[in-house]
């Protein structure tokens, strides 16, 4: 089976092809726009993509070499994420599979960013346990087959990715801040600065009150010395990826204890960090866990996620109508 994938849900257009469960293109067009703004500006977002996704469309046919009279079904993203963003690629696919005659396949985003583990070996067993931490989601994920999948811990609050890029913005840092974080930290000592650690019982995260903490301890040095964040920008970035990662594989740790799983992945943008694969590769020699860290360009918003959990759905004959509407929130 060829199937090409289209993911818009954010900020990234992203085209790729899966020939027989293996992936042969996958196309990434980043909008640069959003920088300077602290964030996503979903209008701008979804205009981009309508520039882009016919040139996405484009090369992604070129880098696997497929005609579009090959392909056997047409998969998308259908939420969750921005409604408009969604609307460009979920009816670029409609039309698309409607003038080639062929089936839809929809695409739940969170559903893709753990089955992103399908596309290369090794790949993780089930039941495996995910964390996967990206810019609106923060989930641990029993995953007991590629369609069924359990959330037993998610942030009550913001995300993880939230919480690297919102400390970003506080030190005036440009959008999406996450890699830049994980980018001054390696030059910065990790036990420099000590935040307010959240107390959760369950499986569950919260990171509003870490953000708060920064937030209040750096207008208080500032007092002190106006110059404190660029004095100590690697300080301060490497005590909050510290801080973060901390509070991310301490609940990993605890839900691995608590069902008694040792396969172990993360999914999602923040997975991309480098603490965080240190860490969990730390924390599975320590625990003797088979840890799955996704390839780089698998971690943040790609299409060659959707085109493996679409695969996967195309073998379970899984197809939508030409009624599908893109969802916003969807349920998991
Ligand atoms: P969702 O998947 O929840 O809908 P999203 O699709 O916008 O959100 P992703 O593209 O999966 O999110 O991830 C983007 C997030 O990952 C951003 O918050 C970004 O800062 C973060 N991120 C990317 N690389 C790194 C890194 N090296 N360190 C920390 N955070 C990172
Ligand atoms: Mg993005
Ligand atoms: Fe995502």
């Amino acid at each position: 089976s060829v199937i090409l994938a289209i993911e818009s849900s954010c900020d990234e257009t992203s085209v790729a092809i899966c020939n027989n469960g293996k992936i042969t293109a996958n196309v990434i067009a980043n909008q640069t726009i959003h920088e300077n703004y602290g964030g996503v500006i979903p209008e701008l977002a979804s205009r981009v993509h309508q520039q882009n996704i016919v040139p996405v469309i484009q090369q992604a046919l070129t880098d696997a070499k497929v005609n579009k009279k090959e392909l056997n079904a047409i998969a998308f993203t259908r939420g969750p994420g921005l409604l408009g963003s969604l609307l460009v690629g979920v009816s670029f696919a409609k039309s698309f599979a409607l003038a080639l005659d062929l089936p839809l396949i929809s695409v739940n985003h969170m559903h893709a960013h753990i089955l992103a583990h399908f596309i290369d070996d090794p790949k993780p067993k089930f039941p495996f346990l995910c964390l996967t931490v990206s810019g609106g989601h923060t989930q641990i994920v029993l995953v007991k087959d590629y369609f069924n999948m359990e959330i037993v811990g998610e942030t009550l609050d913001d995300a993880a990715g939230e919480a690297f890029d919102k400390t970003a913005k506080i030190l005036g840092l440009p959008y999406p801040g996450g890699p830049l974080i994980d980018k001054h930290a390696k030059d910065g000592d990790p036990k420099a600065f000590k935040f307010a650690e959240p107390q959760i019982k369950d499986l569950n995260y919260s990171f509003s009150g870490l953000k708060t903490s920064i937030l209040y301890f750096i207008r208080a040095q500032e007092k002190e010395n106006p110059n404190f964040i660029a004095d100590h920008l690697n300080d301060i970035c490497a005590s909050v990826q510290h801080s973060i990662v901390y509070i991310l594989l301490n609940k990993l740790k605890k839900a691995a204890l608590q069902y008694g799983i040792k396969e172990i992945a993360i999914a999602g943008g923040v997975s991309a960090n480098s603490g965080l694969r240190l860490g969990l590769q730390s924390m599975a020699d320590q625990l003797n866990w088979n840890v799955y860290i996704p390839a780089f360009e698998y971690c943040t918003d790609n299409a060659a996620m959707i085109a493996i959990a679409g695969y996967h759905k195309y073998l379970n004959g899984d197809f939508v109508g030409q009624d599908v509407a893109p969802l916003s929130r969807m349920e998991f």
